[in-house]
């Protein structure tokens, strides 16, 4: 048995990255950038106006007040999208509307609601400053500069960026092509008959939604029962083509536990089974050629817990995604209750969590088990126990995450 951070290592040493495809920018929110992008234009392009008002050199207004305004002489209009190109003489104001290029001469841009207007004329109440509701061109970024770094998950202001900048394809990792089997005799899958003893398939829906949540494209082969025949011959099929395979059920150490064997005998080579952790000890991991392989635990939560610790960052790291700086436990809260963890394994303890003055409270709830979908769904965060505490006291701090 290894420890968690052992078994991760492992993992990011032996999943190789996907290859890179370039794809429309419309699609491209939540793909991992593959190449550093430049900037490929100054933002803003030109010094436009940020108001609608009156462009003015703010020299011509120094000193005005309302008793003696500033006299400029109206000499022309401008609005957003106007290709002419304005000059402005000294002594002079030009209308000017938001989002329009400031004509050359002028530097600041008087509110409406500042000026009073008259035939050909405007008064100026107020001594303005240069610069004042005028965006320079350049002043957010500059071209050339670095925009967005290789490895970023593309958010919705990032494409609204790149639009911006005229880019219409982004290079970006492609998707890992991920199958999933459930395995075990005692599943029958929704919509089909429930005899007496039998219970349905919760971790083929619930892996291929994590694993889609996660960036990959999925192929969810069903349900394969406890049987030698069987199980080769959707393993063999299932790993074909794909960059991972995730397997729930049957890698314990029951008589029917057979994933293990039959994973290798058909080239799986294992490279650790057993993990030091609490929901997931069985989580069994290995590559067979460049396909990763995840043996997962058959308890809905323990699957859970174990997609989100160890296949999570294996999806992470195919895809070249940089790591959070923040790391996975970037919250600490203070228990609100006593909790009696495994003591020996790093245990994921689900809970409730609140805020008061002094930071975030969690409460450790009580009662968990791997076989508790209900309470996994009750819970808006994970908190982590190290391996070795025997007993969380309340007050106490420990690390989590939200996963809500
Ligand atoms: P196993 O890991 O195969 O020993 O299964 C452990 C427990 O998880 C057993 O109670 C199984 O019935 C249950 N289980 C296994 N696979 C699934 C599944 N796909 N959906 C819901 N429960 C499952
Ligand atoms: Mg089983």
């Amino acid at each position: 048995m290894i420890c968690a951070d052992a078994a991760l290592k492992i993992i990011r040493s032996a999943v190789p990255p996907c290859g890179v495809e370039r794809v429309p920018l419309c699609e491209s929110a939540g793909r991992v950038l593959a190449d550093d992008l430049p900037a490929r234009a100054d933002n803003p392009l030109f010094d436009y106006s940020s108001m609608d008002g009156y462009a003015v050199r703010a020299r011509d207004t120094t000193g005005s007040t309302s008793r003696r305004p500033a006299r400029l002489k109206l000499s022309g209009r401008i609005e957003a999208g106007e290709e002419t190109r304005l000059r402005l003489r000294p002594g002079e104001a030009i209308r000017i509307l938001t989002g329009a290029p400031m004509p050359s001469g002028a530097d600041a841009v008087v509110m409406q609601e500042d000026v009073e207007r008259l035939e050909g004329e405007i008064r100026v109440k107020a001594p303005f400053k240069p610069r004042m509701n005028v965006r320079f061109r350049g002043a957010d970024i500059r071209k050339g500069q670095p925009l967005l770094a290789k490895g970023l998950a593309l958010s919705s202001r990032d494409v609204a960026l790149l639009a911006g900048q005229g880019f219409t394809r982004v290079p970006v990792a492609k998707r890992p092509k991920a199958s999933v089997v459930s395995t075990g005799s005692e599943l029958v899958s929704a919509g089909a008959a429930l005899p007496f003893g039998k219970i349905r398939n919760a971790n083929g829906p619930g892996l291929a939604a994590a694993l889609a949540s996660a960036g990959a494209q999925v192929r969810d082969w069903g349900i394969v029962g406890d049987d030698i025949r069987e199980l080769r011959r959707v393993f063999r099929r299932s790993l074909f083509g794909a960059d991972i395979l995730l397997v729930s059920g049957g890698v314990s150490v029951g008589d029917k536990d057979l994933t293990r064997a039959v994973l290798e005998e058909l080239g799986m080579k294992t490279l650790f089974w057993k993990v030091s952790v609490k929901p997931g000890k069985p989580l069994l991991f290995g590559m067979r050629g460049s396909t990763a392989v995840f043996g997962l635990p058959g308890n809905p939560v323990g699957a859970w817990v174990c997609f989100e610790e160890f296949v999570r960052p294996a999806i992470d790291r195919m895809l070249g995604r940089s790591p959070n700086p923040l790391g996975p436990w970037h919250l600490k809260g203070r228990a609100e209750n006593d909790f009696e963890p495994d003591g020996k394994r790093r245990q994921y303890v689900f809970c409730r969590v609140r805020q008061d003055e002094g930071g975030f409270l969690l409460r450790l709830i009580s009662r968990q088990d791997s076989g508790m979908m209900g309470m996994a769904c009750r819970a808006d965060a994970l908190a982590l126990v190290p391996e070795g505490i025997r007993k969380v006291r309340a007050g106490e701090s420990l690390d989590f995450r939200l996963i809500r």
